[in-house]
């Protein structure tokens, strides 16, 4: 089986339906269905309009999808037992530092940074102190869970996968060093996962196979690796496609000027038109993997 697994926390734009059409031709070359998954656990940004525009993207573009509709809203509590299934292992640990609180305290400390540029986590002993962090837990204040990172590399070590080219030819080992990414959420305060893990949780319960996706997820694809390891969960075979960039070579988004789905169709754009746009825009993905991978380093 293979997904297509937008959020429903804005309209689709042209990267979205490269990403629809490259499990399309994954589809074609291999028999295996798409499924469609709404990743809506972030309940203050996803609403029922974006879900319904996807969904007329979707007929728009032509794209076929395997009833029924996945939403991972509805699946907390799977996600609440994979947590509770690392909190008993031990590698994962509560954590009181706000986002402000390590924001400040990484600009402070120029942390190193993950592959996605954001700060490394530096610990809430380094960020609020030990003795806050030990009255935060004593009086119950809310925690996020993180991945003990060390901990779960001493154990499962660091995971390859196995790349695959767009219609399934080729197979190729891939490898990023998950400390990379250092002390990762698991579960926030508000919301009792996160995108890794549901999204782990989810592949493996759907009997997803293959997972398509943009090459913007390769370096998160070490921390996927790991929680697969750590949760006896099968390894999918991976294909990262190239990306559509905006003008200002970065990934495209409504920041840098992306038109929705919805905003060209009205614009007179036909869909065939559109799947060979998105098609003649996809960057190669090694220059976006590498792309990414300069974003580990010193702040
Ligand atoms: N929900 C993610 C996105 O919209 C995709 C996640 C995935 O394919 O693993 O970018």
């Amino acid at each position: 089986m293979l997904r297509f697994a937008p959020s429903p926390n804005g309209p689709l734009h042209m990267g979205h339906a490269l990403s629809a059409l490259a499990n399309e031709a994954m589809s074609a070359a291999t028999g295996l269905g798409v499924q469609l998954r709404m990743e809506d656990i972030d309940r203050s940004r996803c609403r029922p309009e974006f879900e319904t525009q996807i969904l007329q993207d979707m007929d728009w573009l032509g794209i076929e999808w395997v009833p029924p509709l996945r939403r991972q809203s509805a699946r907390f509590p799977r996600y609440i037992d994979a947590l509770d299934r690392l909190k008993s292992d031990g590698v994962v640990y509560p954590s009181f530092a706000t986002r402000r609180e390590i924001a400040v305290h990484a600009r402070a400390e120029r942390t190193p940074l993950d592959p996605d540029g954001a700060p490394r986590f530096a610990g809430d002993a380094a960020i609020i102190g030990a003795a806050e962090a030990k009255e935060r837990a004593a009086t119950g204040a809310p925690a996020a869970w993180r991945l003990d990172m060390a901990r779960a590399v001493a154990l499962v070590g660091r995971p390859a996968w196995c790349e695959t080219g767009p219609a399934g030819d080729g197979r190729a080992r891939a490898h990023v060093d998950p400390a990379l990414w250092g002390d990762v959420v698991l579960a926030r305060k508000e919301t009792p996962t996160s995108y890794h893990l549901s999204v782990v949780v989810d592949d493996a319960a759907d009997g997803i196979t293959r997972i398509v996706r943009g090459a913007d997820l390769f370096a998160a694809t070490a921390v996927h690796r790991v929680l697969q390891c750590l949760l006896g969960l099968p390894e999918p075979l991976y294909h990262h496609h190239g990306l559509v960039l905006g003008e200002d070579g970065r990934k495209l988004s409504k920041s840098n000027g992306a038109l929705s789905l919805g905003a060209m169709r009205q614009a007179g754009w036909s869909a065939d038109a559109l799947r060979r746009e998105a098609r003649r825009r996809e960057t190669p993905p090694d220059r976006i993997v590498a792309a990414s991978l300069c974003g580990a380093g010193e702040a």
